[in-house]
């Protein structure tokens, strides 16, 4: 069996992995995270694209770790912003993470934009770097747009403010499992099946 790094501590994001995976019969890679290989010094993700930061982050972990190693970066992309925050989407209102003040901030600079232009849409870049210098890169979107109450308490992030297409809820009211199923990061990993499929054969 052979081993696969995703460059993450989330454990939500190792299931998720695991799962496309074993749903696509690729059965035999062990799928390991940040946690269960020595520590290595990680860079901050400072690119001006999510494909630029999963790439970096990929290759920093097959660098220290020897093992073939996939990351992704993902953020909201809002139309009326200019595609904003993007890759800043993590600390749009200042701090890392504090995703209220993050999501109260675009409500605001939304506030006097028009229902029809509250397009945007969550993006991810996944990166599969592996120990012989192959990259690929590969992105996922999900189209939506932003409402003006935050409803749902599932997920996290913008997900209260985010409703998809062809959804009448936002993406934190829908079950992980629905939010699996469709969202930018699913399909990016899903984007990197077959080269994945390759990797284990
Ligand atoms: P990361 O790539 O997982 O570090 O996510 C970067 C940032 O983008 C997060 O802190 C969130 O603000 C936002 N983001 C990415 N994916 C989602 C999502 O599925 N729902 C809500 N916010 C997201």
């Amino acid at each position: 069996m052979s081993r696969l790094l995703l460059a993450t501590r989330n454990t939500k994001k190792l299931v998720e992995l695991r799962r496309i995976l074993e749903d696509a019969g690729v059965g035999d890679v062990e799928v390991v995270g940040l946690d269960d290989v020595p520590e290595f010094p990680e860079a901050p993700e400072t690119g001006a694209t999510f494909e630029e930061n999963a790439l970096a982050k990929a290759t920093d972990a097959v660098r220290a770790t020897g093992l073939p190693a996939v990351a992704d970066d993902s953020g909201l992309s809002v139309d009326a912003l200019n595609g904003m925050p993007g890759v800043l989407s993590a600390r749009w209102a200042g701090g890392h993470g504090d995703d209220r003040a993050n999501l109260e901030l675009v409500l605001g600079q939304l506030r006097d934009v028009p229902d029809e232009r509250r397009g945007a849409a969550f993006v991810a870049a996944a990166a599969l770097v592996t120990p012989d210098g192959s990259e690929t890169v590969v992105r996922g979107t999900w189209p939506g747009r932003i409402v003006r109450e935050p409803r749902g308490t599932n997920g996290f992030g913008y997900d209260p403010i985010f409703v998809p297409e062809g959804e009448s809820r936002t993406s934190a009211e829908l079950s992980s499992a629905e939010k699996d199923a469709d969202s930018h990061r699913g399909r990016a990993l899903r984007e990197l099946l077959p080269h994945l499929r390759q990797l284990v054969s």
